[in-house]
């Protein structure tokens, strides 16, 4: 590691502030301005993967929720909050989910290496090798295994994210942002887009969020009688 002590971490953002203000006078006015990122990055908390760095984006382009293994959780109110201001206040165009390789978060589930809260947290990435330990067994290396497990389990959350209120929501209004599915390749750099198809995920006439259908009811008149009551036919033939 290059850095170990605080005092570096501070001195390295004075430098680099220099250096943004000789190449741009204005550049910290501008993002003084407020923020209107396209993207919303959903990935894994690892050290080593902070998009910006992958991707050349600058502070402003990417709105970003980290955690362990890239979860999209129906129940992290943490996570929904991100969300829905993503979608309903920066209207942000894509959400890209963005697994990686060698995820410390995998290894954990699949190998049951921890106990405690990850070990819950990371509950639902074992459910899914449960699911596909056919295929992730017939794969030979340990790596490899890993590896499709992560791919797995983007695909995973990009459908998530369709089970979630607030994409239903944008759908119905017809705002949602474009889902990508990614993984990251930490030995080469490189990103993998996983092309994931998400038009099987999604239900613009959800029920939860279609309009109920008015039933016309029948006018009464007090001389009708009660239309198709069985009192009304006893009452004829009585
Ligand atoms: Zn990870």
């Amino acid at each position: 590691m290059k850095y170990h002590t605080i005092d570096e971490l501070l001195s390295n953002n004075q430098s680099w502030v220099s250096e943004k203000l000789a190449l741009d006078a204005k550049y910290f006015d501008k993002l003084a301005d407020g923020q209107k990122p396209p993207f919303l990055y959903i990935g894994c908390s690892d050290s080593r993967l902070p998009l910006t760095n992958f991707t050349r984006t600058e502070p402003g382009e990417l709105f970003v929720h980290r955690n362990i293994a890239n979860q999209v959780s129906l129940t992290d109110i943490n996570f929904l909050a991100v969300l829905e201001y993503a979608i309903f206040h920066l209207q942000v165009k894509h959400i890209i989910v963005c697994g990686h390789y060698d995820c410390g978060g995998i290894k954990t589930a699949l190998e049951g290496r921890s106990t405690g809260i990850i070990d819950s947290w990371v509950n639902p990435i074992r459910e899914l090798y449960l699911h596909n330990q056919g295929e992730i067994n017939a794969i030979p290396t340990r790596e490899a295994r890993l590896n499709r497990l992560a791919e797995i389990n983007v695909l995973a959350q990009v459908k998530n994210l369709y089970q979630t209120s607030i994409i239903r929501k944008a759908l119905h209004e017809q705002n949602a942002p474009t889902i990508h599915g990614w993984v990251l390749d930490i030995k080469t750099g490189l990103i993998k887009d996983l092309n994931v198809s998400t038009v099987q995920w999604q239900l613009p006439s959800c029920p939860l969020f279609a309009k109920p259908s008015l039933v016309t009811m029948p006018e009464i008149h007090p001389t009708d009688g009660v239309a198709g009551c069985c009192c009304e036919e006893a009452t004829k033939s009585g």
